[in-house]
């Protein structure tokens, strides 16, 4: 925005920037995607224009809509590139991402570049991978965003507070999409990092 050209979103004043970064990371299980779910709900309540957008490959339940493992959802947009977040976030005024982990090291300079027109945008994605091992772009994220969350599960061996993911396959891909039938949440003590 330079001045000249109308603001991109409606703001206090064309000058406005205000944007911003939220993060919500955990491993799976913990209610990310609730969260996100109820933090852009309330920005539409409020009459906020909102985009939510989820990586393509993430067709755990449905291809248009951002669903919880407890069934919530809210319809959104599949992409596959990060650059098509910037290409159709459009008007709004508020950005959801899910799954961040399946876009590329380039979803920290569109966040960036988003937040910089002044919105906010809200990330949400596992932190670590199925090894226990810091899931990119996540933790570039955690550094860039003014606000972070992190979500917990409850541990299905003891219990406990769960911040990992343990993944019951053999597989070795770093990206294999799957819910309670591949992966369940684990506390550090009950995870057992798969072998090398
Ligand atoms: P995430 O996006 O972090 O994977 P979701 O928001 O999709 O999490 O799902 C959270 C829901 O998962 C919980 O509300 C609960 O219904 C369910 N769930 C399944 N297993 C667990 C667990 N071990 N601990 C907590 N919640 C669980
Ligand atoms: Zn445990």
């Amino acid at each position: 925005m330079d001045g000249t050209n109308p603001p991109l979103i409606s703001g206090p004043h064309p000058r406005h920037r205000g944007g911003w970064i939220e993060v919500i990371c955990g491993p799976m299980f913990s209610g990310k995607t609730e969260e996100l779910i109820r933090r852009l709900r309330r920005a539409q309540i409020a009459r906020q224009e909102v985009a939510i957008f989820k990586p393509g490959l993430d067709n755990r339940y449905s291809e248009d809509r951002l669903v919880s493992h407890s069934q919530v959802s809210l319809p959104s947009v599949a992409v596959t590139r990060a650059e098509e977040i910037l290409e159709r976030a459009g008007a709004a005024q508020v950005l959801g991402v899910d799954e961040a982990q399946f876009f590329g090291p380039e979803l920290v300079g569109i966040c960036r570049e988003l937040a910089g027109q002044g919105r906010r945008v809200i990330i949400a994605g596992l932190d670590q991978d199925y090894r226990g091992e810091p899931f990119e772009p996540v933790p570039q994220l955690l550094a860039e965003a003014e606000y972070i969350t992190k979500t917990l599960a409850i541990c299905v061996r003891c219990g406990a507070p769960a911040n990992r993911t343990q993944r019951l396959s053999a597989e070795s891909a770093r990206v294999v999409v799957g819910a309670a039938e591949r992966y369940e949440a684990r506390c550090r003590s009950c995870f057992e990092p798969p072998e090398r």
